[in-house]
């Protein structure tokens, strides 16, 4: 199989749109990515030929609607090679699954357990441990960031002890592009008996969410970064530890029986999936990872990373751009600051040439705190980019310089 990114561009409709008549340059694909036809399609073709609640009814569109539910959880258990499908739950995306593991491992605290997370993290991996570190009386400690945008390995390695109990870090930095040893901290953390998430927001828009390969006791992401739809995530878990945690919201589904005064709780994954799940948008997200998974992934990482080493050479050589995060293993991102003009000027005058980017903080405060800069402009690529496009970004970033001198 090769890749042919004229035909992966063919099936996003979105990509023939124009801003102000100029074709749009989507680079804003940290934040969300374009969904392809057959997404649109899987989630169209539910609403119009199978919309109904799951689990419960006793007619064809009920069971219908369930099967293909259930068969969008098989394959996300592939997609993430996790041992058992009891173990993928539905929820609302990443920053929801976080806050399911929060709630669980949270009430398993004990004042003086550590709980480790880093100076990269989205705030929803941070300000949810920082709650829940309050909440039990833990102390919270931060794996640093090195001035190239990589986790200081050997901080990390003295942070670790026997009061460790939770380690979290995010598989790809949102704001830099770093790519983490996932696999190496997981095993590190697991020395210690701590349990470990991965936040995988980024991180499974790479195909690279094997959770047996990382050895993470929980590993989460968002559909809307893979190609899905908004408004579905998964959160993954051993079953071994999802089993031992208290519930998290109750409601119907969640439960086995119900009498007056008690109630008993459902087997996994419907334990953790209280009320009517997001039925169109989960089967939506099956077929993404169906579609994105059939692609070649070894030709899918390669345009990637050509497409940012063509950035990042473009940047190097532009007047006055600094680049933020200059991490060896780094992929989709490149985020940077211009010497005249804040970030959030750069976004509005690319906009005007059609160039989607993203400015800001990017929900890491203590990032860009860490770099000294209020935010940055971010371009992030995905698999229907082009080299072209990153040539259209700096040949904008040009004028914007000018506009801006
Ligand atoms: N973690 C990381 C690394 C992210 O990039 C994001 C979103 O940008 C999130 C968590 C939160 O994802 P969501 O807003 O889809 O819940």
């Amino acid at each position: 199989m090769s890749f042919d990114v004229a035909a992966i561009r063919e099936q996003f409709p979105i990509l023939k749109r124009e801003i102000d008549g100029k074709p749009l340059v989507y680079l804003d694909n940290a934040a969300t990515t374009q969904k392809p036809q057959c997404v649109i399609d899987a989630l169209v073709d539910y609403y119009t030929t199978c919309n109904s609640n799951v689990h419960r009814g006793a007619h064809r569109l009920a069971d219908e609607a369930t099967r293909r539910f259930e068969n969008a959880r098989d394959i996300v258990k592939v997609f993430l090679n996790a041992p058992k499908r009891e173990e993928v739950i539905w929820t609302s995306g990443t920053t929801e699954s976080i806050n399911i593991v929060a709630n669980g491992l949270g009430q398993l605290l004990s004042p003086g357990d550590e709980v480790i997370t880093t100076g990269m993290d989205h705030h929803a991996n941070l300000v949810t441990w920082q709650q829940a570190c309050k909440a039990s009386g833990a102390i919270l400690k931060t794996v640093p960031v090195t001035d190239d945008g990589e986790l200081d390995q050997a901080a990390y390695d003295a942070l670790l002890n026997d009061k460790t109990k939770f380690v979290a870090f995010p598989h790809v930095s949102n704001a830099l592009g770093t790519v983490n040893p996932v696999k190496a901290m997981t095993a590190k953390a697991k020395q210690v008996g701590a349990w470990v998430l991965v936040d995988g927001a980024q991180g499974a828009a790479h195909g690279w969410a094997d959770v047996q390969d990382i050895g993470c006791d929980f590993y989460v992401f968002s559909g809307h970064k893979l190609y899905g739809p908004m408004g579905v995530g998964i959160l993954w878990g051993r079953e071994s530890v999802l089993e031992s945690w208290p519930v998290w919201r109750t409601g119907g589904e969640m439960i086995a029986t119900v009498t007056l005064q008690e109630s008993t709780w459902n087997v996994l994954p419907y334990r953790f999936e209280a009320g009517t799940p997001n039925v169109g948008d989960a089967i939506a997200l099956g077929e993404a990872i169906r579609w994105f998974s059939a692609l070649d992934h070894d030709a899918v990482i390669a345009h990637e990373e050509a497409l940012l080493d063509h950035a990042t050479a473009l940047a190097k050589d532009f007047d006055g751009l600094t680049i933020i995060g200059n991490a060896k293993e780094k992929i989709g991102v490149l985020s940077f600051v211009l010497d005249q003009g804040h970030p959030a000027d750069i976004g509005f005058l690319l906009d005007r040439q059609g160039i989607a980017v993203r400015t800001g903080d990017h929900c890491a405060q203590p990032l860009m705190a860490r770099f000294n800069v209020p935010g940055t402009a971010r371009a992030s690529f995905a698999i229907y980019n082009t080299i072209e496009e990153v040539d259209a970004l700096f040949v904008a970033l040009r004028k914007v310089r000018s506009m801006l001198a």
